[in-house]
């Protein structure tokens, strides 16, 4: 089934106050005055349109803060009456939508450890049929496509005309800058798919740490993101979970101050600057090609190293012609020359040489020529 959406356009959103549509609000709700400081701020900046602030926590660990549960949704409820703003939080089984709805919360998300289950996101989508409120789907955890647009559908297939996707970026075992991987070529592939559906993107929790926000944000304005949901909390330091990538309200409005919109005078921004907004998804492609040189590079190190223990020969001429013929038979089904790949594999095998010499002679610099 395809997600066909009619009036989704964020523009014709309630609450929609020009590109990029913001969300704001701390990573969770702790006290009533914490909710509503914060939000008077936020408000003040008056480029808000969603207060955000999570109710229900699901946290790695069982003995961090999980939420305060249903007495923040009358917070949530006191800041919609006081500041107008709208209103929106995570929702991770039916019970929670049930609740939610019974306060008037306008907008309910779906976190990223909810949207991997099939059966729970189904559970939310039966209890929101019927329903008119906006919904947003934020990436699984794990770089599944599939995944993310299944939920997308199945919120879809209940009735919600809002909806959205919020990228958030993907769990991975290595040690990386950010607290997740962008893996930017995913949601750029889920607009491509889904082109009706608009995106934000959520750079708090890609980031972990409050340094890359603009950034992230910049890149996402770049590729022409909907909007932004950016956590904020009257006093990060202090906050009960996700202190680190929380900005005050105040930091917030000057990192706004700060994002390069390439099209801020056009009502439709999807139709211009074409051109750039294909160099950026060039961008994010060559910079996912370095990150995979990267990797396998230090897999030939391994191996390297490993040569070296066992005295083996760094040149296996049988293991390299494998090697060239697979990527010449797997180029041609992609329309890859053979010029290309054999170019390509030519300059990877010798890097490859060089770093596994340097490993066998004890980091001394060795010209490859010579083999
Ligand atoms: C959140 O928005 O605070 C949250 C828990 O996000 P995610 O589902 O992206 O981890
Ligand atoms: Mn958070």
């Amino acid at each position: 089934m395809v997600v066909k959406l009619d009036t989704s356009l964020i523009k014709d959103w309630n609450g929609y106050n020009g590109r990029p549509f913001l969300i704001a609000g701390p990573c969770s709700a702790e006290t009533e005055e914490q909710v509503l400081d914060t939000a008077r701020q936020l408000a003040a900046i008056g480029r808000i349109s969603i207060f955000r602030a999570g109710i229900w926590k699901p946290r790695t660990r069982h003995n961090s803060f999980e939420g305060v549960g249903i007495s923040g949704l009358k917070w949530l409820r006191r800041v919609k009456q006081e500041t107008g703003l709208l209103v929106g939080t995570e929702v991770a089984n039916e019970k929670h939508v049930y609740e939610a709805l019974k306060y008037g919360i306008d907008m309910l998300w779906i976190g990223a450890r909810t949207s991997v289950n099939p059966i729970t996101v189904q559970e939310i989508a039966n209890a929101l049929k019927g329903v008119d409120v906006m919904v947003f789907v934020k990436n699984p955890i794990n770089p599944d496509i599939e995944l993310w647009l299944g939920a997308l559908e199945r919120v879809a297939s209940a009735g919600i005309k809002r909806l959205g996707a919020i990228h958030r970026g993907f769990s991975s075992y290595e040690k990386t800058t950010y607290r997740n991987q962008p893996n930017w070529q995913l949601p750029i592939e889920l607009r491509r798919r889904i082109p009706e559906v608009p995106i934000l993107c959520d750079p708090s929790h890609i980031a972990g740490a409050r340094e890359f926000l603009y950034e992230i944000s910049q890149k996402a304005m770049d590729l022409n993101f909907d909007g932004l949901m950016i956590e904020s909390h009257i006093d990060p330091d202090k906050a009960l979970s996700d202190a680190s990538q929380q900005l005050a309200p105040e930091e917030l409005k000057e990192l706004l101050s700060r994002l390069i919109m390439r099209s801020p005078s056009t009502s439709d921004p999807r139709l211009l600057d074409v051109l750039g907004e294909l160099r950026q998804q060039i961008d994010v492609f060559d910079d996912h090609l370095l990150d995979l040189l990267e990797q396998r590079m230090k897999v030939s190190e391994t191996i390297g190293r490993y040569k070296k223990e066992n005295n083996i020969t760094i040149l296996q001429s049988a293991r390299w012609d494998e090697i060239v013929k697979r990527a010449m038979i797997k180029g041609r089904a992609k329309g890859l020359s053979d010029e290309l790949i054999d170019t390509m594999f030519k300059a990877i095998h010798q890097e490859s040489i060089n770093r596994q010499m340097k490993i066998m002679n004890n980091g001394i610099e060795t010209h490859s020529e010579t083999l």
